[in-house]
């Protein structure tokens, strides 16, 4: 390990400042000290596959997991640095080495790759060549001038390929949703260029037609939501959303926050004008279900099937629980309810044994090497323990259901004693 040193409180401003320079030089060394690392555990792992003799399509599989796990990142993220480590290591020299003299961040080397990802390799090694031989070109570049720079020379290189590109990239595109602040929420598209002008100038021109004293972005907002769902963007929850709510708060005068899965928690007082708006606007049909309690009635976290597949309450209990996809620091949305320790091991279909997991995931733990094992803590929380190929253990705790020591701290019912989970469609 390097010495970071000390810092000395009583320095001057100005070696305060080239302290801070030395840092982020060092953060820059530490990255590409992490490529080199990364690209070594991938040729190592490859080898020992294939005098293993596992067949090369099969050989480096949950590799980008082990990556993200060690850098506590996303199994998503895990794949990108594995890419950036391979990309920089074997083919971009000078990045490298800009990235170890503190040039580039590691955001910035990674702004260099992805515009030469489309190129061939010995392209690829013009663009690293000609944009980072002279570290001192770099100075002053931020992140837009680093990447446009890039895109230019690959452009020069090879238009092509990155006219290529930009045709396989419309398969591409997608819809998401991420938390905003305020109870607020991102729905963000991914379109072709043209579309995504296309949809914002349709949003404006009835925006600016319309003057009944909304303003300009609420118009364009509400219109949005008209025509994607097909029904007036006041009608309360207008399509399902669930909401994981102690009966406390919905009945009792509790102010426990609860959770909207896939969103997070939401304030007590905002819940509960969700819950009053759809069931007084005859519009809206909602259902409230009980869904367990616990301790006394741990029936659902008990329910056990001889199916290979999760029964629809069995499933819907673990994606409520989980609330995301367990692998530590992933976050993904839940696709599959799937087996801790493999139904073909004998694994058990059973709430301790399941876990919510995101497509990537639960094909990456298949790999060979890895174990889970899922198991309940003596004050109820669930707990999965994944164990990679090096043995290197991780612990995964179930996020705390609303209401869990909100109040007092204590943590010590594990589970809310009542849990309500509501439902307007
Ligand atoms: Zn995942």
């Amino acid at each position: 390990m390097f010495d970071l040193g000390t810092l000395d409180s009583d320095a001057d401003e100005a070696a305060l400042v080239a302290r801070i320079a030395e840092l982020e030089q060092a953060k820059s060394v530490a990255a590409a000290e992490q490529a080199k690392a990364t690209a070594a555990f991938d040729v190592a792992r490859r080898a020992r596959e294939a005098a293993a003799g596992v067949l090369p399509a099969r050989r480096g599989r949950g590799l980008a997991n082990e990556v993200a796990l060690a850098r506590r990142d996303s199994p998503n993220r895990g794949g990108k640095h594995l890419g950036l480590a391979r990309a920089l290591v074997h083919e971009m020299p000078h990045t490298l080495a800009a990235l170890a003299a503190g040039a580039l961040s590691e955001w910035r080397a990674t702004l260099i790759v992805r515009e030469s990802a489309c190129l061939s390799v010995e392209d690829r090694r013009r663009l690293d060549a000609e944009m980072c031989a002279d570290q001192r070109s770099l100075d002053g570049l931020g992140d837009a001038r680093i990447a446009a720079h890039a895109k230019a020379i690959a452009y020069r290189l090879d238009p092509q390929a990155v006219v290529d590109r930009a045709v396989r990239a419309e398969s591409e595109a997608t819809v998401s949703i991420r938390p905003a602040p305020d109870t607020m929420t991102y729905v963000t598209a991914l379109l072709p260029m043209p579309q995504g002008v296309s949809v914002y100038a349709a949003l404006k021109r009835f925006a600016d037609s319309c003057g009944d004293g909304r303003s300009r972005g609420k118009v364009m907002a509400d219109t949005l939501v008209e025509r994607v769902t097909g029904r007036p963007a006041d009608v309360a929850t207008p399509i399902a959303v669930a909401l994981v709510i102690t009966d406390e708060t919905l009945l009792g005068g509790d102010t426990a926050p609860a959770r909207v899965p896939g969103y997070g928690p939401i304030p007590a007082a905002i819940a509960l004008r969700l819950v009053n708006a759809a069931t007084c606007d005859e519009r809206s049909r909602a259902t409230l279900r009980r869904l367990y309690k616990h301790p006394a009635g741990g029936a659902l976290v008990a329910m056990e099937s001889r199916s290979r597949f999760f029964p629809k309450g069995l499933a819907r209990f673990i994606a409520l629980r989980d609330d995301t996809c367990r692998t530590p620091y992933c976050d993904a949305p839940i696709r599959h309810t799937d087996h801790a320790d493999p139904h073909i091991r004998g694994g058990p279909t059973n709430g301790v044994n399941g876990r919510g997991s995101c497509e990537a995931c639960n094909y990456a733990k298949q790999a060979p090497g890895w174990r889970v094992h899922g198991w309940t803590h003596d004050d109820g929380t669930h707990v999965i323990d994944f164990t990679t190929p090096t043995g290197k253990r991780h612990a995964s705790k179930a996020p705390p259901l609303p209401g869990v020591g909100e109040q007092t701290g204590d943590v010590e019912g594990g589970l809310a004693d009542h849990l309500a989970h509501y439902h307007a469609a």
